[in-house]
């Protein structure tokens, strides 16, 4: 008997999360007792580690910017006219929009009325900080002779800068420094210079470059590829035909390995799943268990939304989009990249979903690049739940007004489309949040621990909505795709 593969998916899962509980374990009761972490232990991560994130993720990465290029040149080639691109394309565009404001507002209403930031645990933080705040105000004062605030109880400038310098150099040594180093990189930059240079500058660049970048410039890939793919249109007829019939091909070929790699998933997502389950154990859950409530269930909550468009407007029902798509769910859940989902998507949503290759071929790569309702979500969430600990603070004079759920809203939004589909991106991108509110950025680290286990959650909800909306453009463009070409 054969098993379906996406059987055999879920029993990797299953078997990585007891591996990597069993590790932990053993290596949390070496290191109670006083004792090193055993030999063995790292020797097993080790080969976790180059079975699961190095080779397998490292495969599906190799075969991304080749991937992108083809299937969009090869879909926007196979349209019957222009008119056709045009119609896909703006319906593409509002189905992303929509779909991602709809999940802002749904992770903004759950963090103002469940209130994670202010629950006992999260109240424990906040006093652990108001006692650290005392003693350096006490520093500041000893070390510059100024008072550390004013009549009025609030904070001096000087002593914010000076603040924020201890808080950056303790961040800068501490054991999460090279994650928190990406955020101070980050820091600063308006959504305006968010705009320019991650979405404006990336569009227009060599492709060669595009495609030569790690992680692959998608954005430029994907702009060269409809020029590429529309000029092909334009010119026509046999001149244009060896350039059509190229890609053609060459996307037909890289399917094939999205196959190969397929088959060996099952064993690559136990060895991803264990790694992870090993690095972090169940307690990280401790303290940050009503923010991992809040964010998984408006995650929960959008994906019911989802699934009412798939069915509604789609005509595919849920039980049909989950055998049709169950395969990319299971491993964008696992691999935590939209991008390294990507081959699977198109896969599964094609063959098994009935989605036209000249619909899946154009919006899948964008969405997996743009589309991420999951990602945007949760930068709102994450940062309503930090000002709820923190705010009122020395350095976090922050109120929680319209104007600041609004400045939150727009710019979880547009750091969603900045963020690039791999692991962590979206905690890198929510500085641009954090900055725009003036929460200081040395305050994120904190959600650093469960950020890999909600990751998992928003890029399997950023590949569902790209997935339902290559369904719900191809549903509404049926009868025109099957016109003949004009
Ligand atoms: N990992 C996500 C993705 O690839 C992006 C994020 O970090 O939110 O879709």
């Amino acid at each position: 008997m054969k098993i379906k593969l996406h059987n055999l998916i879920f029993v990797g899962m299953a078997a990585g999360v007891v591996i990597g509980i069993g590790l932990w374990w053993v290596k949390k009761h070496a290191l109670d007792a006083g004792n090193p972490e055993p030999a063995f232990v790292a020797q097993v991560m080790w080969w976790l580690d180059l079975l699961g994130p190095t080779i397998f993720m490292g495969a599906l990465k190799m075969i991304i910017a080749p991937l992108i290029l083809a299937s969009i040149v090869a879909g926007v080639t196979s349209l019957p006219n222009m008119k056709e691109l045009g119609a896909i394309g703006w319906k593409t565009m509002a189905y992303y929009i929509g779909t991602t404001t709809i999940a802002v507002t749904i992770g903004l209403v759950l963090v103002l009325v469940i209130k994670p930031g202010k629950q006992a645990a999260a109240m424990e933080i906040r006093a652990k900080r108001i006692a650290e705040l005392e003693q350096y105000r006490g520093d500041y004062e000893a070390a510059s002779g100024k008072q550390a605030v004013d009549a009025n109880g609030l904070a001096r400038p000087g002593y914010i800068t000076w603040l924020a310098q201890q808080e950056g150099e303790v961040a800068a040594h501490g054991h999460e420094a090279s994650r928190f180093s990406k955020l101070s990189g980050a820091k600063d930059r308006t959504p305006g210079d968010i705009f320019k240079d991650d979405i404006i500058r990336p569009l227009l660049t060599n492709p060669f470059s595009a495609l030569a970048a790690s992680p692959p410039n998608s954005l430029g890939i994907i702009f060269f590829s409809l020029l590429l793919g529309i000029a092909c249109t334009v010119v026509g007829g046999e001149k244009a035909k060896p350039v059509i019939s190229f890609f053609h091909a060459m996307n037909a070929v890289i399917m094939k390995v999205t196959h190969w790699l397929m088959s060996i998933s099952p064993f690559a997502i136990a060895c991803i799943m264990g790694k992870l389950v090993a690095e972090n154990g169940p307690e990280i859950f401790e303290t940050l268990g009503w923010y991992c409530g809040t964010v998984i269930g408006a995650i929960l909550l959008h994906v019911c939304v989802l699934v009412v468009i798939a069915a509604t407007i789609g005509g595919v029902g849920p039980i049909r989009l989950w055998m049709g798509i169950r395969e990319a769910w299971m491993i964008a859940f696992t691999t935590r990249s939209s991008a390294a989902t990507l081959p699977i998507t198109i896969e599964n949503v094609t063959k098994k979903l009935d989605v036209s290759p000249k619909v899946a071929n154009f919006s899948l790569p964008l969405g997996a690049t743009m589309n991420m309702d999951g990602t945007a979500l949760y930068e709102g969430v994450a940062v309503i739940f930090l000002i709820q600990i923190y705010g009122g603070l020395d350095d976090v004079s922050i109120a929680m007004t319209m104007m600041t759920t609004l400045l939150i809203f727009i710019t979880a939004v547009l750091a969603s489309v900045g963020a690039a589909a791999v692991p962590d991106a979206g905690l890198v991108t929510m500085v641009l949040v954090a900055s725009a509110v003036h929460l200081p950025i040395y305050y994120i680290p904190i959600i650093f621990a469960v950020d890999a286990f909600l990751d998992m959650f928003r890029t399997s909800t950023n590949v569902l909505g790209d997935s339902i909306g290559a369904i719900v453009v191809n549903r509404l463009e049926r009868g025109r795709l099957r016109a003949p070409p004009s």
